[in-house]
């Protein structure tokens, strides 16, 4: 087994972009109807913090790509798994790659990619150049910033333009203009090539009944309550084209997902739990589903981190709602392991044959990511994926699957 054993070869077809960026937002087209008719894939890259590397995170990225680009050419996943296999065995290995090479140019050639990646926030505290460099990744995206990405500034500096001596511009000002048209707070982006309409939440959200960072919502975006940003979020979404499925990208997570210290939103920090979801994320969506006939088959948050506080285990990441609506935390912290780590290495050497050939180089990583696979309007994957990153060479280590549709009307959440 050269994966875990929840990996699957028999990967679903799905299309990837990577390198080309999508058509930029235009009026929608009438004449489509079905929602997302074509597959989109999303990389979902939750709470960052400081883990990111533009050059590794790429070639991870390319990996998940290149191996949805095999099974779109129907490809045999015995092909697959002699790639995998023989990049295991030094001397062999660069004779395969080479062919393997050959084979996705030939693919890249021909081959219309689709891919996402969205990427709820907490980047870094004010990690400006860290954004730069997310903001630089050559992958169609949508961002949002995050409580730690308004670590220390509790205000916009009175003067942005021009700049003097002496005079700087705050770094969530900077963060917000490294990623442009990319950062959805309180805004809607349309992807008419994808079918797929991106309505961002509540930009610096900690959590809980209170807004954070009042002075920085009221001065970029008129919002000084719960009410008031609850219809921002709501006005957004209004006028998505009607054949457009609608995801939901925030920092965090709606209320009413539970209560317990492992729920989705649940507080791990505190004896009883309680709900530390936005309430007013939790407003908007009930408010839009009462009024509109929006298609809204996704909410995608982060902030709530997998691993609980004081070791007490880890947190449900995935609700399905019966509103059919699913609920993803990608917070996956820290996202980034070392292979130096003994941790790791432990669970390389549990996961394939290989540790005994090289001892690892403090650089190796493995990388996560969630990928999120949407077909027709419908969720029919979601797993989480781990990539191992050593020089060149990338493979999938792990894939634990979250959530799969496995025909029309059956659900299985797998956790
Ligand atoms: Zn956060």
């Amino acid at each position: 087994m050269f994966f875990g054993k929840s990996f699957h070869l028999h990967l679903p077809t799905v299309c990837c972009m990577f390198g080309n960026p999508l058509s930029p937002p235009s009026s929608p087209n009438p004449s489509h109807r079905s929602p997302m008719a074509n597959p989109v894939r999303i990389a979902v890259v939750g709470d960052v913090h400081d883990d990111w590397n533009l050059q590794e995170d790429t070639k991870a990225l390319q990996l998940l790509q290149k191996l949805e680009a095999l099974v779109l050419m129907n490809l045999p996943s015995s092909c697959l798994q002699l790639y995998v296999r023989f990049l295991q065995l030094s001397g062999f290995g660069a004779v395969y790659r080479q062919i393997f090479s050959s084979l996705l140019q030939f693919l890249d050639a021909t081959i219309t990619y689709l891919h996402f990646s969205a990427l709820p926030g907490d980047f870094g505290n004010e990690n400006v150049e860290l954004v730069r460099s997310i903001a630089d990744l050559k992958l169609t995206k949508a961002a949002i910033l995050g409580n730690h990405d308004a670590w220390r500034t509790q205000q916009f500096a009175q003067r942005q333009e021009p700049r003097q001596a002496g005079e700087r511009k705050d770094r969530v000002q900077l963060q917000l203009e490294c990623l442009g048209e990319d950062h959805v707070g309180y805004r809607r982006v349309d992807y008419p090539s994808l079918k797929l309409s991106i309505v961002g939440g509540r930009p610096f959200s900690c959590g809980g009944e209170h807004l954070f960072r009042k002075a920085l919502l009221d001065a970029r975006y008129g919002v000084q309550d719960m009410d008031g940003s609850a219809k921002r979020i709501y006005e957004a979404a209004l006028g998505a084209p009607e054949d457009h499925s609608v995801i939901l990208l925030a920092h965090n997570g709606p209320t009413g997902l539970g209560s317990k210290i492992n729920d989705i939103c649940g507080r791990d920090w505190v004896f009883g739990g309680g709900d530390h979801g936005d309430p007013d994320l939790a407003h908007a969506i009930s408010h839009l589903k009462e009024t509109t006939q929006l298609c809204i088959p996704l909410v995608v948050f982060g902030h709530m981190h997998k691993e609980l506080a004081y070791g007490n285990g880890l947190r449900k990441m995935i609700v399905v709602g019966d509103d059919n609506t699913i609920y993803l935390n990608g917070a996956i912290v820290p996202r980034v392991k070392r292979l130096g780590d003994d941790q790791t290495a432990n669970t390389q050497s549990s996961m394939n044959n290989k540790t005994s050939l090289s001892s690892p180089n403090a650089e190796d990583t493995v990388r996560a990511f969630t990928l999120v696979e949407i077909s027709g309007g419908k969720l029919k994957k979601i797993a989480e994926n781990w990539v191992s990153v050593t020089g060149d060479e990338t493979s999938l280590q792990e894939e634990h699957i979250l959530y799969r549709r496995e025909h029309e009307g059956t659900e299985n959440p797998m956790q």
